[in-house]
């Protein structure tokens, strides 16, 4: 998706006069990529109905950057989409609240279960975990086990077969031992899907939950919107989390869930370990989905692991978007060394997501491990200049001779550095925000 749109409004900026038919061009084109995104037919006529209302032609036709007009109307139209207007009810420390959590099998619950449990008990409170799934086998061992692992107190039974039954008991057990958060796991097929409806009505009847969550793979496509509709007619959904968003998940689907529901995003899912789990953020997503790179959450992750003294140092060469081979040996070197840079780069489109795609670290590693000694062979002329035609054949083979490497991977280091290079002239002119401020655009 983000590929497409931001092809889009390229082209847009390449255009020089912009008429409506630009205009039209240019929405269609979001049109085509939100829909491959998965995001519901009804709601992409919607946004491009609303950009047409709001983008005025006269007002394109005279300001002076036309290009940032039309993306900030796109950029406001699917941030607007994506808040129903109203917070989900948050859960207070210190006072019991249930937090129920349906959604399909495999979808994630029991593991997003546990995720929301540790990432509060991280902030001081005390949650507890309930397995009313009795109908998959071996989920209340796969709930103990990743409470467990957590410190989570947890409640489920091996021989009951009733899950409002456990949910009850489970929920009366951790309200007298003081716990502020009782979540309640639930299953997520049946032979029938009316009985699993039927089954989510009941459990929330029994339980009475503060906020049921609705909790969503990433991945399901346009199935996403009849999901979400399904669980909202027989449990009162106030929140929605959106699950493996570290795959090639396309956002689209986070979309419809809103919609459906009428139910913001709280959180999102990033991977199978149990910190990989961030409080979602409308505008960071809308840039990502945008394929302008997550600004604001880029920043606050370089304020955050980078070295206070090295921040006003990768910041000014970020901002002077001059992409020397040695800064790219650097970064290498971070990549490797600290992990959490690498987390800091995977934020821009692009950038680590590619160089470090998960589940082939160690291959990847590698691979960087090796264009470093290919580097090694180059002399500081070479590592300093951003200008690639230094790079005749005879250098490149001299590296290769140099490094014990064939010039075919020399060719290749040099491929991915251009690739780098483009990414990071974009940040050409970066206005560097302090801490806090947040510019997503
Ligand atoms: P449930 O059937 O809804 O309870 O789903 P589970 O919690 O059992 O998860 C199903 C599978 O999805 C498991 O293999 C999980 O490890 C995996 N999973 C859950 N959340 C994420 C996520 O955010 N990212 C990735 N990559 N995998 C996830
Ligand atoms: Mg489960």
């Amino acid at each position: 998706l983000g590929g497409s749109i931001s092809r889009a409004l390229q082209q847009m900026s390449n255009a020089t006069i912009i008429d409506e038919k630009v205009l039209n061009e240019c929405l269609n084109e979001i049109t085509r990529a939100l829909l491959q995104s998965d995001v519901q037919f009804k709601l992409v006529r919607d946004m491009q109905t609303n950009i047409k209302k709001i983008v005025n032609l006269d007002d394109l036709a005279a300001g002076h950057n036309k290009r940032k007009i039309i993306q900030q109307a796109v950029f406001n139209e699917l941030c607007k989409m994506l808040d129903p207007g109203k917070p989900s009810f948050t859960p207070k420390k210190g006072k019991a609240s249930v937090i129920m959590f349906v959604g399909l099998q495999g979808s994630g619950k029991t593991t997003t279960c546990t995720k929301y449990a540790y990432y509060h008990q991280k902030k001081g409170w005390k949650p507890a975990l309930v397995c009313a799934d009795t109908f998959r086998a071996g989920a209340f061992d796969q709930l103990k086990q990743n409470a467990t692992k957590a410190k989570i107190p947890f409640y489920g039974s091996y021989m009951e077969s009733d899950p409002v039954k456990i949910a009850v008991e489970g929920v009366e057990r951790f309200k007298k031992e003081n716990c502020d958060l009782i979540i309640v796991d639930t299953s997520g097929r049946h032979k029938q899907e009316a009985a699993l409806f039927e089954e989510m009505r009941q459990v929330s009847e029994a339980t009475k939950p503060d906020l049921v969550i609705f909790v969503m793979d990433s991945s399901i496509g346009q199935a996403a919107f009849d999901q979400a509709q399904a669980f909202k007619q027989s449990v009162s959904v106030g929140a929605v989390i959106v699950t493996k968003m570290d795959g090639h998940a396309k956002g689209g689907g986070a979309l419809s869930a809103v919609a459906a529901t009428k139910s913001p995003v709280i959180f999102i899912g990033t991977g199978e370990h149990m910190d990989e789990f961030e409080v979602f953020d409308v505008k960071p997503f809308v840039s990502r989905l945008l394929g302008m790179g997550d600004w604001s959450g880029f920043m606050d992750k370089i304020h955050e692991v980078v070295p206070m003294d090295q921040q006003p140092e990768l910041l000014q060469k970020l901002s002077e978007g001059n992409f020397t081979l040695r800064i790219m040996y650097e970064q290498f070197q971070n990549i490797l060394k600290m992990g959490p840079i690498g987390q800091v780069f995977s934020m821009l489109p692009g950038f680590s997501a590619e160089l470090m795609p998960k589940g082939r670290e160690k291959e990847s590693q590698a691979k960087i491990k090796r264009s470093m000694t290919m580097m090694d062979s180059m002399t500081n002329e070479e590592l300093d200049s951003s200008n690639l035609k230094l790079m005749n054949e005879s250098r490149m083979m001299r590296i290769a001779r140099g490094a014990g490497r064939p010039v075919r991977e020399v060719m290749e280091m040099l491929e991915e550095y251009k690739r780098l290079a483009k990414i990071w002239s974009k940040m050409k002119g970066l206005k560097i925000p302090k801490k806090g401020e947040m510019s997503a655009l």
